[in-house]
């Protein structure tokens, strides 16, 4: 049986379309049917008006939480993007949106497909338009220090990757029967919006982590050498310093045992895509995110060659986990230069071979260099996830799960 075959048997309990189960005792109200949706997993079917339906609720729902951003900015938004974004341009895409969401509704209605779906998009629609919509005035002067969470950041990067990864992954599929919404899409989608929402505190903490650790060297004259690189060659130092601190933490996160049960978290997703990458124990994000900002801090990167890598690596982490059939050996000698989707999905391959291999987030070499580097023939594993399978579902369970007595 070939392999692209296999994959497909492997995965084929994830093809099934939405269930209701509906059946005569059931409740048919609108919030137990809301429910049932977000408890399900599966393709949608096409010509059931579920692909308009969720779309729909999707970007209306969105576009609530934005309104809300746009009447709350001191308390909704994060400074360090709203001051970037062009405002008139995201008050269209909001229009947009919105005009988008309710169109979709009205159609279903007309044609009589998931009406309680439906209707439950319009009212989320016309409340969002009588909280303003796009046209929300913005007072120029409000407060610029008061803590937040980054419901901008949440909205914007979710619409994003989701519009970017869901081309990529429907354009060059791993596993065509993959659907978006698989299993335990509800966990990792959760991670996401935690990870995105504490923005800021994250951000607090690791910069605080970082800049505490730093205060202990003394690196003046490294640090006036780093600043005279022209701004690519730094940018390619400070990948390769990241990539180096970050190898460094993430095989210690395998090794150490107690370390593990936080990175088992990440480990425990059994399904790739896009998302899958979010599934991450806050204590991982705060601990790899400051030993790798306290090292490039300590280097002297400029805040600019730092903003850039940032971006780079949020690309690059979510495309790693990617359902892309992106195998290594397609891109030639280039797959010895940089990590790809199949080279990353092998690292979270539930089979002994491929425990403690491939570590690295960007550059393969170092796995090379310290002999943890395994280029995976069949290009792609069948399975993933963590050998013991100890982790639970669901966020809150995942995130006290490191803390738990484990059973002997
Ligand atoms: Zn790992
Ligand atoms: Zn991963």
């Amino acid at each position: 049986m070939s392999v692209a075959r296999r994959l497909t048997h492997s995965t084929q309990h994830n093809g099934k379309p939405l269930q209701f189960n509906i059946t005569a005792k059931q409740d048919h109200s609108v919030p137990a049917r809301l429910l049932r949706l977000l408890q399900s997993r599966g393709a949608l079917r096409p010509g059931s008006g579920l692909v308009t339906g969720v779309i729909g609720l999707v970007l209306a729902v969105l576009s609530l939480l934005a309104v809300l951003a746009f009447h709350f900015p001191e308390y909704l938004t994060k400074p360090e993007i709203r001051r970037r974004y062009d405002v008139e341009l995201l008050r269209r895409v909001l229009l947009g949106a919105l005009v988008l969401s309710g169109s979709f509704a009205l159609l279903n209605a007309v044609l009589g497909r998931v009406r309680w779906l439906a209707g439950t998009t319009f009212a989320l629609v016309l409340l969002s338009a009588a909280l303003g919509g796009h046209a929300v005035p913005v007072d120029p002067d409000f407060p610029d220090h008061t803590p937040y969470i980054g419901l901008d950041w949440l909205v914007l990067d979710l619409l994003g990757s989701a519009l970017l990864f869901v081309f990529i992954e429907k354009a060059r599929p791993l596993r065509r029967q993959q659907p978006v919404f698989r299993e335990a899409w509800q966990t990792d989608l959760t991670h996401f919006a935690v990870i995105h929402l504490l923005v800021g505190l994250l951000m607090a903490v690791t910069n605080g982590a970082a800049h505490g650790l730093v205060t202990w060297v003394d690196p003046d004259s490294l640090q006036a050498a780093v600043q005279r690189l022209p701004f690519p060659a730094a940018l390619l130092l400070c990948v390769l310093l990241a990539d180096l601190v970050q190898y460094g933490v993430h095989r210690s996160f395998h090794e150490v045992p107690w370390l593990w049960r936080f990175h088992a978290v990440h480990h425990s997703a059994k399904t790739m895509d896009w998302l899958a990458g979010s599934r991450l124990h806050l204590v991982e994000v705060l601990v790899t995110r400051s030993l790798v900002l306290a090292a490039l801090l300590m280097a002297g990167f400029s805040r600019g060659v730092i903003d850039a890598y940032v971006v780079i690596v949020g690309f690059h982490a979510v495309l790693n986990h990617a359902n892309v059939n992106l195998p290594g050996r397609r891109l030639g000698p280039l797959r010895h230069l940089i990590v790809t989707p199949s080279y990353h999905h092998w690292h979270h391959a539930c089979e002994p071979a491929a425990l403690g291999r491939n570590y690295a987030a960007h550059l393969p070499f170092i796995d090379r260099l310290f002999g943890t580097q395994l280029l995976g023939t069949p290009p792609w594993p069948e399975r993933y996830g963590v050998l013991e399978d100890d982790v639970p579902e669901g966020f809150w369970a995942q995130t006290r799960h490191p803390f738990r007595r484990r059973k002997t």
